[in-house]
C-alpha cells in the first residue's frame, strides 16, 4: 500500500484524494515515512516540516470532506527548493549566511501552492545561493544521486530532483538561472521545466541573477509537471518582470502529446565534440521517436550559442554581486564578531568572509570586477551584446521551426568531487541550458532513456518561443509516450525497486 502511494503519479494521487479513496494525511504520512527511511542516504532535504505538512494535509481533508472543490493536486505532497521563502519555515539558500533565518512572508509560488492545497513536505538542498551544477557548494553537504550514490544529482536544484527520483515526493519546485531545473532533471531521469521568463513570479525567491532566474515545476511525469506549472504560473503584480498574459495551455498540451506536423529543429551547435557518445546516441534516438510520431525534423544553426556560456559568466556574476550586497550582517541571518568593539563595516566584512562559501565569493568578485567603471563596456557591455545575438538566433530559428531540441547536458551524472577542482568542466554542465535563460524562452528537460555507456539517465531538451510553454510540454509528452514501458511507466519507475520498501522487484 505504502509503496503504491510512493510510486503513483501526482495526478493519480490528486484524483484519488479528491474521490476520497485516499486522505491527504495518509498520503503525506507515506512520503514523510519514506523521507525518514531514505534521506539519510540521499540528503535531498535540508529541513523536513513534518508537523506543518500534516497540518496542511488535515486542512485539505477537512475542506474536501466539507464538499469544497479543490484543484487537481490538492493533498499531494511537494518538495520545495530552499530558495523559496515560506513564512515561519527555515529558509537558507543552502548558505551559512541565512542559517536560522525564518522569513516573515511566503513567496508567491509558495503561497499559490498552499492555496491549491499542495502539501509542502520541507525544503530541499541546493548549491549555495543556487550557484553550481552539483549541489556540492551547499554549506550543508551534497545531495546524492539516487541512481548511483557516488554521483551528483545535478545542481543547483539537486535536492528537488533527487527527492523525486528516490520517491520522497511526487512533485518539486525549482529555480533555473542557467539550468538548475533542467540539468538536475536530466541527470536524475526526471522532468523539469523552466517557464518563459516572467511566466512565474520571482517574488519571495532568494535572488541569484534577477534577469535570468525563473521558478518552475519538477516531477516524474510530463502531466504532473504541467499540472504544477498551471498552479504556480500567472501574473503577479508583486514581481515587476511578471508577464500579464494568460498561462499557456500547458495541461492540455501535456495530455495531448500530439506532434504530428510540428516542425522540430535540432540545434547543430549543441552536440558533437565533448559530449558523451551515450548521450548523443539516446538523443538521436529521441529525435527519431519524435519523427516517428509525425514531426518534421530539420537541422537549425544557432551560431551565437557557443558564446552563451562565456557571456553568462559575466552577466550572472554581475547580477550576483549586486543582489548579494544585501547580506550586510544587519538585515538577515548571521552576524560575526559583533562584540561591541568593532565598526559596522568590520562586522560586515567578517560576516561576509565567514558565511559565504568560495563559489559565492568568486562570483561576487568576478561580478564586481566586470561592473567596475574601467571594464564595464569591455565585459558587461559585450556580454549584453552577445545576449542580444543569442535572442536573435532564437528568433531566426523560430521563424523556421516550432521548437528546438538538443541534449539537456553534455554528459550524464559525474562523480562527486570529480569537477570541484575543475571549474570549466563544472560550468560546462550548463552548455545546452544557458541559451534559453539568456533569451528568456521556455525550455524543459525530459527523460530520454539510459546511456548505453554507464546506465545513467539522459535528458532531451525542448526550447520554444516566449509564451509557447505548451509546445515544450507537447513535445515532452510525445517523447514520454514513445519511451513508455509496456505498463505505461516512466524512466524513474525503474528506480522504484531500489528505493521503495515493498515495490515489486525488477524481473
Ligand atoms: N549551474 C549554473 C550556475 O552555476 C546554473 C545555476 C542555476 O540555474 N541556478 O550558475
Amino acid at each position: 500500500m505504502a509503496a503504491a502511494i510512493l510510486t503513483a503519479t501526482a495526478s493519480d494521487l490528486g484524483a484519488r484524494i479528491a474521490a476520497r479513496e485516499l486522505t491527504a494525511v495518509e498520503v503525506t504520512r507515506a512520503f514523510l515515512d519514506q523521507i525518514g527511511r531514505v534521506d539519510g542516504a540521499v540528503h535531498a532535504f535540508l529541513h523536513v516540516d513534518a508537523e506543518g505538512a500534516l497540518a496542511q494535509a488535515r486542512g485539505v481533508d477537512e475542506r474536501l470532506d466539507a464538499g469544497e472543490a479543490l484543484g487537481p493536486l490538492a493533498g499531494v505532497p511537494l518538495a520545495l527548493k530552499d530558495l523559496f521563502c515560506q513564512e515561519g519555515v527555515p529558509t537558507t539558500a543552502a548558505s551559512r549566511m541565512l542559517e536560522g533565518w525564518r522569513p516573515p512572508y511566503s513567496a508567491t509560488v509558495t503561497q499559490r501552492l498552499l492555496d491549491a492545497g499542495v502539501v509542502i513536505l520541507g525544503k530541499t538542498n541546493l548549491d549555495e545561493f543556487a550557484m553550481g551544477s552539483s549541489t556540492e557548494t551547499s554549506a550543508f553537504g551534497p545531495t546524492y544521486n539516487p541512481w548511483d550514490l557516488a554521483r551528483i544529482p545535478g545542481g543547483s536544484g539537486g535536492g528537488s530532483a533527487a527527492a523525486l527520483a528516490s520517491f520522497e515526493a511526487p512533485l518539486a519546485v525549482g529555480t533555473d538561472t542557467g539550468g538548475s531545473i533542467r540539468q538536475p532533471g536530466a541527470v536524475t531521469g526526471t522532468v523539469g521545466v523552466k517557464p518563459t521568463y516572467g511566466g512565474t513570479s520571482r517574488f519571495g525567491v532568494i535572488a541569484m541573477a534577477s534577469s535570468l532566474d525563473q521558478p518552475g515545476p519538477c516531477a516524474r511525469t510530463v502531466l504532473d509537471a504541467a499540472l504544477l506549472h498551471a498552479i504556480i504560473a500567472g501574473h503577479d503584480p508583486q514581481d515587476s518582470t511578471s508577464i500579464d498574459a494568460p498561462v499557456p495551455p500547458v495541461v492540455e498540451a501535456a495530455r495531448s502529446g500530439d506532434v504530428a506536423g510540428m516542425r522540430i529543429g535540432v540545434v547543430t551547435e549543441l552536440g558533437g565534440e565533448g559530449y558523451d557518445p551515450g548521450v548523443l546516441r539516446r538523443f538521436t534516438e529521441g529525435v527519431a521517436h519524435l519523427r516517428a510520431a509525425g514531426a518534421e525534423i530539420v537541422d537549425v544553426s544557432c551560431p551565437h550559442f557557443r558564446y552563451a556560456l562565456g557571456a553568462y559568466y559575466l552577466i550572472m556574476p554581475s547580477e550576483v554581486s549586486s543582489n548579494l550586497a544585501r547580506y550586510d550582517a544587519i538585515r538577515y541571518g548571521r552576524r560575526v564578531g559583533d562584540d561591541g568593539t568593532r565598526s559596522t563595516e568590520e562586522v560586515m566584512r567578517l560576516t561576509r568572509g565567514d558565511a559565504f562559501g568560495d563559489e559565492v565569493k568568486r562570483r561576487i568578485i568576478i561580478g564586481t570586477y566586470a561592473l567596475s567603471s574601467g571594464y564595464y563596456d569591455a565585459y558587461y557591455g559585450s556580454a549584453q551584446k552577445v545576449r542580444t545575438l543569442i535572442a536573435r538566433d532564437f528568433e531566426a530559428a523560430f521563424a523556421q521551426v516550432d521548437v528546438l531540441v538538443s541534449p539537456s547536458t553534455p554528459t550524464t551524472a559525474f562523480k562527486i568531487g570529480e569537477r570541484t577542482d575543475d571549474l570549466l568542466a563544472m560550468y560546462a554542465s550548463d552548455l545546452c541550458t544557458i541559451p534559453a535563460n539568456m533569451a528568456g524562452v521556455p525550455a524543459g528537460s525530459f527523460p530520454c532513456g539510459l546511456s548505453p555507456e554507464d546506465g545513467l539517465p539522459v535528458g532531451l531538451q525542448v526550447m520554444a518561443p516566449p509564451l509557447a510553454d505548451d509546445r515544450v510540454y507537447r513535445v515532452g509528452a510525445a517523447l514520454e509516450r514513445a519511451l513508455a514501458a509496456p505498463d505505461g511507466g516512466v524512466l524513474s519507475d525503474r528506480l522504484a525497486p531500489r528505493w521503495t520498501p515493498d515495490a515489486p522487484k525488477e524481473a
